[in-house]
């Protein structure tokens, strides 16, 4: 199940309904807090996410989950954004499915494209981006992405994980041909009350002052905020 961004009120209606009703909730650190005010009081909890390094990994999840699925009725594996977005929700779906256990996957509201929009940037916008590209800047197997491939004016690329390779990034994109003033912003805790957002120039955004969880926003959208009155007169009376 995925539980959104951040904000309790940013889940579905479907995941609400359902958290209500679980036996055992089984989160991740992404997991805004409020989100774990819908269960039951009685729940059980169990947080496999704690501090980077420090988690459980991705075998011991499976078994807990199969175990907990023999035991109770209903059990919730509930991430942060949506669980099919870089939250290895499909290997667990995967796992569970081949131990005979039931899987019912709920969507949720990513991080990739949540976290732009409440930072008043769209990431497809008539005239100025055609697509969008969503993308880790850490692979499974700690190889990194190539954005050199990734270098296209003409969409926005979303980065997720991205915060410790940021030179990295602005390296290969300049490399691939995104000019130093392309507009980027990186929106940091987005749907939380820590939300930041911080804007700039790619040949500026290893330098930008932000820490993770954050997303990286390139492109020209980036340079938008349609939250500001005074940006969206401007846009209005230039279309
Ligand atoms: N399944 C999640 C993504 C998991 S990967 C989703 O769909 O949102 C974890 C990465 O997501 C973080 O490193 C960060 O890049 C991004 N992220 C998750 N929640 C975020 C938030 N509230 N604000 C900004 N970035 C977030």
């Amino acid at each position: 199940m995925g539980a959104g961004p951040g904000d309790a009120d940013l889940v579905t209606l479907r995941a609400a309904r359902l958290l209500a009703s679980a036996d055992v909730v089984v989160h991740d650190r992404l997991v805004g807090a409020g989100v774990l005010d819908l269960l039951r009081p009685a729940a059980l909890r169990i947080d496999v996410g704690k501090t980077p390094g420090t988690s459980s990994s991705q075998d011991d999840i499976n078994e807990l989950l199969i175990e907990l699925s023999g035991e109770y009725d209903t059990v919730i594996r509930l991430k942060g954004g949506d669980p099919f977005v870089f939250g290895r929700g499909g290997e667990e779906a995967i796992a569970l499915a081949r131990a005979g256990v039931e899987v019912h996957v709920v969507p949720g509201l990513s991080s990739a494209f949540a976290a732009p929009l409440l930072a008043g940037i769209p990431v497809t916008h008539r005239g100025t981006s055609h697509g969008v590209c969503v993308v880790t800047a850490t692979t499974e197997m700690g190889a990194s992405t190539n954005f050199e491939r990734l270098a296209n004016p003409d969409i926005t690329l979303v980065i997720l994980m991205g915060v410790s390779r940021r030179q990295q990034i602005v390296d290969q994109l300049r490399r691939g041909g995104l000019e130093a003033g392309t507009p980027v912003a990186v929106v940091q805790s987005a749907a939380s009350a820590h939300q930041r957002v911080v804007r700039g120039y790619l040949e500026g955004l290893a330098a930008f002052e932000v820490a993770a969880p954050a997303v990286i926003v390139v492109g020209a959208v980036a340079a938008l905020d349609i939250g500001a009155d005074v940006l969206v007169r401007d846009l209005v009376s230039s279309s």
